[in-house]
């Protein structure tokens, strides 16, 4: 599998969830542009932030526990789909000025908070799909680190 048939089945899990119109990439990181309506998911996952990150959604309400690797990559990826639909919400002009902050004052600003609330509750609510997509960053991810089609 290449990158670019995995960046068209993240578009169609997408597709699935009738969420359209997004255009999915890899790079360095997780993120989301909001200019393009793109979502880059990140080649190199830094457990510094992403084992936080879990447990941050775990405080907040996700029933899943005893996350793993891919849980977190799945996580952060739905993180950044959570912010495509909360963006209505925000001015993100205004909003989303990047400073140095600590992980927690960054996960608590209100248009990171929405987006990571957005996904708890779609998880909770939809933990056949969350199992599709942990399966799909699985597969995807080992094949990488196999050197698989690279
Ligand atoms: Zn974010």
């Amino acid at each position: 599998m290449d990158i670019e048939k995995f960046n068209n089945c993240l578009e169609q899990w997408l597709n699935q969830q009738n969420i359209y119109n997004i255009t999915v990439s890899e790079g360095f990181d997780f993120c989301y542009y909001y200019e393009i309506n793109e979502i880059q998911w990140g080649m190199i996952v830094d457990e510094r932030v992403s084992v936080p990150l879990g447990q941050f959604f775990i405080k907040h309400g996700l029933k899943k526990q005893n996350l793993d690797m891919y849980d977190r990559i799945t996580l952060s990826f739905l993180h950044e789909v959570g912010h495509v639909m909360t963006k209505h919400l925000f001015d993100v002009e205004q909003d989303n000025d990047f400073e140095c902050r600590s992980l927690d004052d960054h996960w608590n600003m209100p248009i990171e908070y929405a987006a990571t609330k957005w996904a708890i509750d779609w998880i909770n609510e939809h933990y056949q799909s969350y199992n599709d997509l942990y399966n799909l960053f699985k597969a995807m991810f080992i094949q990488i680190l196999n050197g698989d089609d690279l």
